[in-house]
């Protein structure tokens, strides 16, 4: 049984309602997505970013070959959501599983055409989440040269959040 209250979920869901809407509308190179939500022992944490941030500034003229499954080769290498947030290791939470997903832009503007964003989902059991009370987006900063701010939406337990990460702001205390 889920105990979340039910303003919760219509926040939640608004937010996702949300995110999909900004998605469609503004694909913003240097802006990623977090959404984190902790319901008991589970913590789900979503990340999306432009995939431009996947290429390392190798200007990719031989664009010979496929490109999607070029970036999906290069996104399913960050094989942990660990390599974008860290988490306090007395909380005790364990990766069970994570997806990743490659989707296009749509929308009107026609610069964005051909443009895509990157989606990692990750599912976490923490055995003490009583003990997160800190999430750093560090490594995301420290991976991506190309990132300059991450709004993270989400909610934990009973606390709805919304906060904006730089790269000398990038950690959410709890
Ligand atoms: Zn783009």
């Amino acid at each position: 049984m889920r105990h979340t209250p039910i303003t919760l979920v219509i926040t939640l869901i608004s937010s996702f309602a949300l995110a999909e809407q900004r998605h469609a509308s503004s694909h913003v190179h240097g802006l990623n997505h977090a959404t984190v939500v902790l319901d008991r022992n589970s913590l789900q944490i979503s990340y999306e970013f432009p995939t431009e941030q996947l290429s390392e500034h190798e200007h990719d003229e031989h664009k010979h070959g496929d490109e999607r499954h070029e970036l999906a080769q290069k996104l399913e290498a960050i094989e942990s959501v660990f390599a974008i947030v860290s988490l306090p290791e007395n909380a005790q939470c364990k990766e069970i599983e994570v997806t990743h997903s490659l989707t296009q832009v749509v929308g009107s503007d026609i610069k964005l055409e051909g443009h895509r964003d990157a989606l990692i989902q990750a599912i976490l059991e923490c055995r003490a989440p009583e003990n997160l009370t800190n999430l750093s987006f560090e490594p995301a900063f420290e991976r991506f040269d190309d990132l300059e701010k991450i709004e993270v939406e989400g909610v934990m337990e009973t606390e709805a959040l919304s906060v904006t990460l730089t790269s000398s702001s990038s950690s959410l205390e709890l």
